[in-house]
């Protein structure tokens, strides 16, 4: 009987470590094997896939893309209304028709729409101040009847006439600095610009300084004319476009606001729903939004000191802070209730392994028309659902099942992507192999995030994909090259690699990700640096955006459709799943190193002290088992033989990532339950490592700083228990 690891035979992983310090395996040999061969594949699969791939490749047609496209984005959508529900039914008869297996799952959840909005300068002139978007003859789109004024879902209802002061992005900092200045935010209005972070943020940090309502809006400088070219000739915001959004407090629980951790069900067993007056996830205070175009009239008029250093917006006047005579009136009626939303999910069986699936995620929800946010991307799920169809007509079927998810209410704080991950979570868990999600994208680089175990297999993938010029991964790479900081570039570009950023929040993957446990991955590409584009939850997101400017003639839209598929066809046929934890322990080793600077204050001063060898051994140890088990299955799958424990071997490294959860406090006190990653929820949407840690040393809890360090250690020490259990599986006798 041939044996697959014949080193490891001896069983003995101290001494197979010792071997692989002494003679290093001869890197240059598996290196040159690899080129071959396809990360998971042996060389005669990766031949059967490398052509499969290129069919699916070779049919993306940017005609289909756009015929998508414009019937999604026809009307506004807004979750929980009949227009959202006509675009769930386009898509389930539009992925039946395309030959996929195809489930609709409903969910009543707690949305949030505007009754009425108004906002009135009173003093020291009496004039009301716009909260619509006037219409444009470029874009007939903009001049429907129908379309909902301006508003921040969530927001509570009620009447505020008061002085208002300026506190520029709102967040605690803000504050401090306009404490020390003596002005008093208590029983006032407060304006403040967006940027820097989630609305929401800006929205608690009033409630919690005692403001009586918020006006929020759109600088010129975070995402207008100090950006670039606005609309109609680029991106960025004019002085009349609106940015929507909730302001769902969702750093407690994500998705439906009063279900944490268990699914809004539609079926009326709604027992265990929050009221919502005492529910933590949402605001107390009104909120409305304003283009600067009707923000300079209030911010132009506001007296005493200049603002302090940092306030400056990109007005060309000096911004002052108030409150002075100005006088401000906000009313807000929403008429907040429980909604039905529909998430439609389609897959292609797997031949081998039906219960074991890769999942790859959009929504279909638009505060308006979607034209890009999120058109974009449902259309290009469309397009890849089409191209595995046409392969399953020719008689494909995938090893493991791919499925493909259009979530509902995203724009209301990843709604329906939440309760569809807490009802199935025991499922995804067991058989869910991957969490690949993509919410939209404009004309630019490769925007890609995840855990850094999927770093390999997408890096493989973005070299298949041609980008007209070069591959995608020459560009990616390129363009991540000229982002680093001057002092990492000394070391010169050979040596450079690309990462995966951290996913922090702001799209679907939250729950997957840091609830359920998933390896996910987030691929878009990006034109702008973010989800800040000036058209961006405005009336003119539309497909004459798309059209014009976002991706004309959806060339890149075909790019990430092929990047997309290939990801799933990638995994789907894989005969080993292709995760490589040696990438994580280098991330584990930088996150670790970075702890030391966040223990300093501003001043210098340190705030704890903290032993972090403990996370240092730990992370050492997984980056030798690492790569010991990553050799095995490379030199395994190079010379032709798969262990025979192959699909034991598959579920343990999918589920390897689990093990980074932390489970044992209820879900209301801690739904995100990633050790390693979670939400920095003041910047937009970065990712934070090791997110309770960072807390503990922000509020200056020693105790549970050090509690935390022992969690850390603790998760890493069952990743790195979970490796050396893989090693002994490929250990075992090998086939043919
Ligand atoms: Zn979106």
């Amino acid at each position: 009987m041939p044996r697959l690891f014949g080193v490891m035979a001896v069983g003995a992983l101290g001494l197979l470590l010792g071997v692989v310090e002494r003679n290093g395996f001869s890197q240059e040999a598996t290196q040159a094997a690899r080129e071959r061969t396809r990360l998971g594949y042996s060389p005669a699969a990766s031949e059967r896939q490398r052509s499969l791939e290129q069919r699916f490749r070779g049919a993306v047609s940017t005609d289909r893309l756009s015929a998508f496209h414009a019937a999604l984005t026809k009307q506004p959508h807004l979750a929980g209304t009949p227009a959202s529900n006509a675009v769930a039914d386009y898509l389930k008869k539009t992925l039946t028709d395309a030959g996929l297996d195809v489930d609709v799952f409903e969910y009543r959840a707690y949305l949030s729409f505007p009754k009425s909005i108004a906002v009135d300068l009173i003093a020291p002139v009496a004039q009301a101040l716009r909260v619509t978007e006037p219409p444009n003859d470029l874009d007939p789109d903009t001049k429907r009847a129908d379309l909902l004024p301006g508003f921040v879902a969530y927001s509570a209802s009620g009447e505020v006439a008061a002085p208002i002061v300026y506190v520029n992005y709102g967040l605690p900092g803000d504050y401090a600095q306009l404490g020390a200045r003596g002005v008093d935010v208590r029983g006032k209005l407060v304006i403040a610009r967006y940027g820097r972070s989630h609305r929401a943020v800006k929205v608690h940090t009033a409630e919690h300084a005692g403001a009586a309502g918020i006006l929020l809006y759109s600088d010129p400088a975070d995402d207008g004319f100090a950006r670039g070219e606005t609309w109609p000739r680029g991106y960025w915001r004019t002085e009349n476009l609106l940015q929507r959004g909730n302001a769902k407090y969702s750093w407690f629980w994500h998705g439906d606001p009063l279900t944490p951790g268990t699914a809004a069900r539609s079926d009326g067993r709604d027992s265990g729903r929050m009221d919502p007056a005492s529910a933590p996830t949402l605001p107390r205070i009104p909120v409305a939004v304003l283009s600067w175009g009707e923000a300079r009239k209030v911010l132009e008029r506001l007296t005493g000191d200049a603002a302090p250093p940092g306030f400056q917006g990109g007005l060309p006047f000096t911004y002052r802070t108030g409150p002075g005579d100005v006088r401000v009136r906000l009313r807000v009626q929403m008429d907040p209730g429980f909604r039905t939303i529909r998430d439609v999910v389609a897959r292609v069986p797997g031949a081998r392994h039906a219960d074991r699936n890769v999942l790859l995620g959009t929504h279909h929800d638009a505060w308006t028309f979607g034209g890009v946010d999120p058109g974009s991307g449902t259309a290009v799920l469309l397009e890849v659902a089409r191209g595995l169809g046409a392969l399953r007509r020719g008689g494909w079927q995938p090893q493991r099942t791919i499925a493909l998810a259009f979530w509902d209410a995203e724009e209301f704080g990843l709604v329906g992507s939440t309760e569809y991950a807490e009802q199935w979570r025991q499922q995804l868990r067991s058989g869910t192999v991957c969490y690949v999600n993509t919410d939209l994208y404009t004309n630019g680089r490769l925007d890609a995030g995840g855990v850094p175990s999927l770093r390999d297999l997408l890096v493989d993938v973005a070299k298949d994909i041609d980008d007209g010029t070069s591959s995608v991964y020459d560009a990616w790479r390129a363009d991540e090259w000229r982002r680093l900081p001057a002092d990492r570039r000394r070391r010169g570009q050979d040596t450079f690699e690309v990462g995966l950023k951290s996913l922090g929040s702001g799209a679907d993957f939250v729950a997957f990700q840091d609830h359920v446990g998933l390896p996910t991955l987030s691929i878009e590409f990006n034109a702008t640096g973010g989800y800040t584009y000036g058209a961006y939850h405005s009336n003119y997101d539309t497909r004459w955006f798309a059209e014009h400017i976002a991706d004309p003639g959806f060339r890149r839209g075909a790019q990430l459709t092929q990047v997309l598929g290939t990801v799933a066809l990638r995994l789907g046929e894989a005969e080993v799943l292709p995760f490589r934890f040696s990438h994580y322990a280098e991330r584990l080793a930088q996150f670790v190193d970075d702890i030391p600077a966040w223990t300093v204050d501003d001043d210098g001063r340190r705030i704890v002290s903290l032993q972090l060898r403990p996370l240092e051994s730990a992370v050492g140890r997984i980056a030798s088992a690492a790569s010991v088990l990553e050799h095995q299955i490379d030199e395994g799958l190079t010379s032709g033989r798969l262990p025979s424990a192959a699909p034991e071997l598959n579920d343990l490294l999918a589920r390897l990532e689990q093990r980074l959860l932390d489970e044992s406090e209820p879900v209301e006190r801690q739904w995100y339950r990633h050790v390693i990653y979670g939400w920095d929820i003041y910047s937009l949407y970065d990712g934070q490592p090791f997110p309770r840690l960072a807390e503990a040393i922000r509020s200056r809890d020693r105790t549970r700083a050090e509690r935390e360090v022992e969690r850390i250690r603790d998760a890493l020490g069952r990743l790195d228990q979970g490796l050396r259990e893989a090693l002994v599986l490929t250990s075992g006798p090998g086939k043919e």
